[in-house]
């Protein structure tokens, strides 16, 4: 069966999800993004994910064509759709159709598109084992450029990074900020635990905002695990007790080397693995029924 995919208003086939070449997302990535998960049935912090399209829309000076509790419904629909209960959601908006050059007054209206499909998980070896990273040489975009609490659909330096990875032979790149403080990972927030405290960089440090990270800080609170923000070097992540990334796609993952260096025991923590567990058991309890 063909996927049923949302574009502006419609429910139509994938094959005729199709938009202009003259669209300023493709031509300039001038636009945002949301990637969402639903579980068991329902849509994991659907609302905090929306707050987030509609603050990066803002940012951009992009007025999206939906109220956010039309976005709701539209992206409940899209599930609906293609019958889905366990799935990965994208949500874009882009700038819409203009001409070849790169005025956003000449592109009078938004598009919206939501694909509603499978979701394409880490292996579970890397839940039990953890992952080794490397630092990229490819720097996070600096406040003054683009701030990373934009969700924006220029990812190309996030893109080189995972390059930087893929050609070492990993899974994933820390990125550090312009300067030199660990900022995230290519598609993923980072966080250590040292001396029974959990810590992640603030956002000004030039991260993602991310919806995963907000939910982890709640629940290490509530397993007795102190949690807060903070500037982190490259040292602090190679004598952190323990280390995980997190993000939508792949939940809460843990880290055991960095760059060579042994995190911990260079087995997933204690506390890790207490998030891992906390996080899969909250998200089959929370969310938005996708069926009423
Ligand atoms: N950082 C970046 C750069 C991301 O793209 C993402 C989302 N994939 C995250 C962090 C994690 O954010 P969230 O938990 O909201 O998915």
């Amino acid at each position: 069966m063909s996927l049923k995919v949302y574009i502006d208003g419609e429910l139509v086939d994938e094959e005729d999800a199709k938009i202009s070449v003259f669209d300023h997302g493709v031509l300039y990535g001038d636009g945002i993004f949301e990637g969402i998960r639903s579980y068991n049935g329902r849509v994991f912090r659907l609302e905090e994910h929306l707050n987030r399209l509609y603050q990066s829309a803002k940012a951009i000076l992009l007025e999206i064509p939906l109220s956010k509790d039309e976005m709701q419904k539209a992206v409940i629909s899209t599930l609906q759709a293609n019958g889905l209960h366990d799935a990965y959601i994208r949500l874009v908006v882009t700038r819409g159709k203009g001409d070849l050059g790169l005025d956003p007054r000449k592109c009078p209206k938004p598009t919206v598109f939501i694909i509603a499909s499978r979701i394409n998980l880490y292996p579970e070896e890397f839940y039990q084992n953890g992952l080794a990273l490397i630092t990229a040489t490819t720097r996070q975009n600096s406040l003054a450029t683009l701030d990373p609490c934009i969700k924006s659909l220029n990812y190309l330096n996030h893109i080189l990074a995972k390059i930087e990875a893929n050609n070492a032979g990993f899974l994933e790149a820390v990125m550090l900020n312009e300067n030199g403080f660990v900022a995230e990972c290519t598609g993923e927030n980072i966080f250590i635990v040292k001396r029974e405290t959990l810590l992640t960089p603030p956002t000004w440090v030039g991260v993602l905002e991310g919806v995963t990270r907000g939910a982890v800080m709640e629940l290490a609170k509530e397993i007795g695990l102190s949690a807060r923000e903070e500037v982190l070097t490259r040292y602090d992540l190679f004598n952190a007790n323990e280390c995980f990334l997190t993000g939508t796609g792949a939940e809460v993952i843990p880290v055991i080397r960095v760059d060579g260096r042994t995190i911990g025991t260079g087995r997933p923590g204690e506390w890790t693995k207490k998030l891992i567990a906390a996080f899969r058991e909250l998200t089959q309890r929370e969310g938005v029924p996708i069926y009423g």
